[in-house]
């Protein structure tokens, strides 16, 4: 069991700076020698939030993780300003020079994985499986990216008539505004700004309300690593710095993860403000599906739906919701899986052996505490677990649905919903699952060939999976994300992921 952050290093405090760390001797006692350099502070502040200091508290007991200083939407601008005036000297840099920072900044990442386990588990309430994974994705995403950059940023020659000179260049497109959601603080964050910062624009950075520690700490690394202060700003705020930030005239271009309704928010603010007409990436949830047929392995079906539905409390976006059984095979796959499910470890996720730590804040408890009331009220509980209070904790719960129709919104936690299907019926099925306009990541359990080639090519999501769990993408080998409701693309951790990015010239010369 880790100590909380605030224990290790008090005080812990955020702000637009960065992080800035108090007792460094007893933060080399936890990280040891290798690990114990604190990032330098910033010799002067990129931008000043005007409020007052306020504790960020763990979803494991309430505990005081650390403190933050939020700006505001003045402070916002103020910081888009800085940014602005940055971009021209950062967007000339060579792209060698750019990408070499990310690859630093990658190996401190590294260095620094025990401050981050810590504050990944304290902060937004991970098991240690899930910490160590997004410290490595991190790490991946800027080392992925800065190999992209190098392949992709170069002067292309293009053919044309004689006595014309034929050029395609590529550049930053001006200030990206990085928005990121609470559930991936620092793999989601750090990759959506290092895609900005690698391809020559500056980035004003908006972490989610619930862990700016996570993300201060990012900062900080990302400007030892040698990213200049004014060309990433932090900006730990509510929504309304989001917003402030993507209604500005000079954001050239908004990256965001988090729910459908603030993606269709941000997209009505870009296109109702002054200034340049600006692309929004969004990536948001979806309603995920897995379909068993009778051929598929019942135990690989239960091991991959237990990771799918319950792994991180059911917080990711990629998830599965709704399982859809094959009416021959559900009464006894439904036997095994809450047998299964019986088994897994609630509780404190910095105890080793606990698989479902808690979900992140006392709103998202109360909002699915609301929903599985509502499931119970009719009668349609499969299986219902027991969560340990004091702390955010939500427990596994099965849900029967009769039909696959009565899903259409993202249930964000450890709710699994179970509904039937007759093989007859496999492509109406497909349809139905497709009718709910979500498109993100899609489970089949078969040991049919030609029902996988089928899944394959008509692909009813961004990302498919066959015959093993849907969770946990890898950078540079399943480039993520989804369609529809689900998102804009280009997928993250894909080839096309920083052409997005990229403003492109053609210059013709008559020579
Ligand atoms: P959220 O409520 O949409 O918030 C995401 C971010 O947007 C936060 O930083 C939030 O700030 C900010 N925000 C809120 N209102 C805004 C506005 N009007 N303008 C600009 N920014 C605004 O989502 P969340 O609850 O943090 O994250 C969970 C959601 O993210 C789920 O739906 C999940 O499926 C999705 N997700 C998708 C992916 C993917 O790759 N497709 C990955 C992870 C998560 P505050 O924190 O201050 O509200």
């Amino acid at each position: 069991r880790l100590p909380l952050p605030a224990q290790i290093y008090e005080p812990l405090r955020a702000n637009s700076k960065g992080v800035e760390f108090g007792d460094k001797a007893a933060l080399a006692a936890l990280l040891g020698e290798r690990d114990a350099a604190p990032p330098p502070a910033p010799a002067r502040p990129s931008a000043v939030g005007k409020n007052a200091a306020r504790d960020v508290l763990s979803p494991i007991d309430g505990a005081v993780v650390g403190q933050v200083t939020e700006t505001d939407p003045d402070g916002a601008r103020a910081m888009m300003a800085n940014a602005a005036s940055a971009f021209p000297h950062w967007n000339a840099t060579p792209v060698e020079t750019r990408a070499q920072k990310l690859e630093r900044a990658a190996d401190l990442i590294e260095a620094r994985r025990g401050a981050f386990i810590a504050l990944l588990q304290s902060e937004a309430g991970k098991t240690l499986d899930d910490a160590l994974a997004e410290v490595r994705e991190a790490a991946d995403m800027c080392r992925y990216y800065a190999s992209e950059a190098r392949r992709l940023i170069h002067e292309v020659r293009l053919p044309g008539p004689t006595g014309e000179d034929n050029r395609l260049r590529y550049s930053g497109r001006g200030v990206f505004v990085c928005i990121s959601p609470w559930n991936f603080p620092l793999a989601i964050f750090t990759g959506q700004v290092v895609a900005a910062l690698v391809t020559g624009n500056a980035a004003v950075a908006k972490p989610a309300e619930q862990t700016p520690l996570i993300a201060a700490l990012a900062v900080s690394l990302l400007h030892e690593a040698g990213v200049p202060r004014a060309a990433l700003q932090l900006a730990p705020g509510a929504g309304d710095v989001g917003a402030a930030l993507v209604a500005d005239p000079r954001t050239a271009g908004v990256v965001f993860t988090g729910s459908v309704e603030v993606a269709r928010h941000i997209n009505q603010s870009l296109a109702a403000r002054a200034g340049a007409i600006a692309p929004l990436i969004a990536e948001t949830g979806g309603v995920n599906a897995m379909i068993v047929d009778s051929t598929a392995l019942i135990e690989q079906v239960v091991d991959d739906v237990l990771a799918s539905a319950f792994r991180s409390a059911g917080q990711r976006c990629s998830a599965l919701r709704l399982l859809c059984l094959q009416e021959e095979i559900a009464p006894s796959a439904i036997e095994t899986l809450i047998g299964a499910t019986k088994e897994l470890r609630i509780g404190d996720p910095r105890r080793l052996g606990v698989h479902v730590g808690p979900v992140i804040d006392a709103d998202a408890k109360a909002k699915l505490d609301r929903y599985l009331a509502l499931q119970r009220e009719a009668g349609r509980l499969l299986y219902a677990g027991e969560a340990p209070t004091p702390g955010y904790y939500v427990a596994p719960y099965i849900v029967r649905l009769d039909r696959v129709a009565d899903l259409r919104e993202e249930v964000f936690g450890p709710v699994l919903h179970v509904a039937t299907w007759r093989a007859r019926d496999f492509d109406a099925l497909l349809r139905e699952i497709e009718a709910s306009g979500y498109g993100l990541t899609f489970g089949l359990e078969t040991r049919i060939e030609e029902r996988i080639r089928d899944v394959a090519t008509r692909a009813p999501a961004g990302n498919v999976y066959v015959n093993r769990n849907m969770i946990g993408a890898v950078v540079g080998s399943q480039p993520f994300g989804g369609f529809g409701l689900s998102g804009t693309g280009p997928k993250a951790g894909g080839p096309e992921y920083l052409r997005r990015f990229l403003r492109e010239t053609t210059v013709t010369i008559n020579t």
